[in-house]
């Protein structure tokens, strides 16, 4: 892997570029972000001493729209990942057709260290630092890692004291009462549920015989979680940032998730009503999850966790990305002579963004849309990018990642050269 994860993601473009003959102004555009800006965020922690956060926000392309991208509050935030984060944005926003361009934007913070005022403190701040970039039309943030609904809902109303106009559009993933969406809060983990019931159809799968082991157990690891079990999955192994727990049965979904949300950790439980029984399971470290025995590995937490070092050990059959950015581009070619199948991150996690645009149009006409209407929306919008990808694999004999890649690159194309040239 290059050290940097922006140059792999770039190495990654100029090797499916190559294959899929995108020219060559085509990947030099994408090759270089719009813009970037490095603030120092500043606090006042409630001890009353001034802490400076580095905080950034990469503007990628905005060719197709304006930029759309997260937040995320993290200790590894740097300007390196934040651009690399961005430039999948806007691969993202091209593979689904919202007329968007990609964006993302970070603090360097453990947000787990702060009070509760500090936090909110912090994320005002970051937005009286970025407000003259952002905008409805210009750059809408939204949630990432560590940041919510909560958080968007103080950076909204910042923004608006300092435009002194309503304006929700300039952000979404905010709660409810502030303009939100119903069906944000789950469509990460549900876009990725659905690019899997699409496996199901074309592989003929099985739910009850399939085993699923998902990384992380944030909101998109938990919502895949809880749809594919539903539906009779087993999902055999979840993590959180400590560890992993491990249940052969498959473990009993809710219950692990009001355990977690009641006493922090994970733990394999089963619960009838408020009376909870303990279940004897093992426990894994998130790098054994990884390489357990499962036929779906979701890795559903950080980028570059699978990597030419171990990637061969990988068993699943399939690995449906809701992290952005979790397989270094060395780690490609070792899972296809595997025959992995890899549903790659600007697909798999692209029902977070797809919603996130049904809150900006919902914001910009006033109107608000049933939890039904954005749940139907949403499978068409993520049943036609995985349609279009599946029929390059199937006509054309690509690569899962590298067809979803030529969907996104095509529609780029067309923006980019419809563009014109710059003066
Ligand atoms: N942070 C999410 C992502 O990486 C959502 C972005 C958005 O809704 O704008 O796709």
């Amino acid at each position: 892997m290059a050290s940097s994860v922006f140059d792999d993601a770039i190495a990654r473009l100029k090797r499916i570029g190559t294959l899929t003959q995108c020219s060559t102004q085509v990947i030099n555009a994408l090759s270089h972000a719009n813009a970037m800006l490095h603030v120092n965020v500043e606090v006042r922690m409630d001890d009353g001493h001034i802490h400076y956060f580095p905080g950034y926000r990469c503007q990628h392309n905005n060719v197709l729209g304006p930029t759309k991208g997260g937040i995320r509050f993290h200790p590894q935030v740097n300007a390196d990942e934040v651009q690399a984060l961005a430039l999948w944005m806007t691969l993202k926003c091209a593979v689904v057709g919202i007329p968007f361009g990609g964006a993302k934007g970070g603090v360097c913070v453990d947000p787990k260290t702060l009070s509760p005022f500090e936090l909110e403190r912090l994320s005002r701040s970051y937005v009286r630092a970025m407000a003259d970039f952002i905008g409805p039309e210009r750059d809408i943030p939204a949630p990432d890692v560590y940041t919510n609904a909560l958080i968007m809902g103080w950076m909204m109303d910042e923004y608006e004291k300092i435009t002194r106009v309503k304006n929700p559009a300039v952000i979404t993933g905010k709660p409810i009462a502030l303009g939100g969406s119903l069906g944000r809060d789950d469509a990460t983990g549900r876009g990725a549920y659905l690019c899997i019931k699409e496996l199901e159809k074309r592989d003929k799968l099985i739910p009850e015989e399939t085993r699923v082991a998902i990384q992380g157990f944030g909101s998109g690891g938990y919502h895949v979680a809880r749809l594919l079990a539903n539906d009779g999955y087993k999902v055999v192994a979840v993590s959180d940032s400590k560890g992993a727990i491990y249940l052969h049965q498959g473990l009993n979904i809710d219950s692990v998730y009001r355990q977690k949300q009641q006493h922090k950790e994970l733990q394999a439980v089963y619960c009838e009503g408020s009376v909870c029984e303990a279940q004897v399971h093992q426990h894994l470290s998130n790098a054994e999850l990884l390489t357990c025995d499962v036929d779906i590995l979701i890795p559903a937490a950080l980028d570059g966790v699978i990597t030419a070092a171990n990637a061969a050990a990988i068993q699943a059959r399939y690995i449906v990305e809701i992290a952005n950015g979790p397989v270094t581009s060395d780690a490609d070619a070792i899972l296809k002579d595997k025959g992995v199948i890899v549903v790659p991150d600007i697909l798999a996690n692209a029902g977070g963004v797809t919603v996130s645009y049904f809150e900006w149009v919902q914001n910009r006409s006033g109107l608000r849309w049933q939890r039904e209407k954005v749940s139907h929306e949403l499978a068409q919008i993520m049943q036609r990018a995985f349609k279009r990808a599946n029929d390059l694999v199937e006509q054309n004999g690509m690569d899962f990642r590298d067809a979803v890649y030529a969907v996104a690159l095509k529609h780029l194309s067309e923006g980019i050269e419809a563009h014109g040239t710059p003066d």
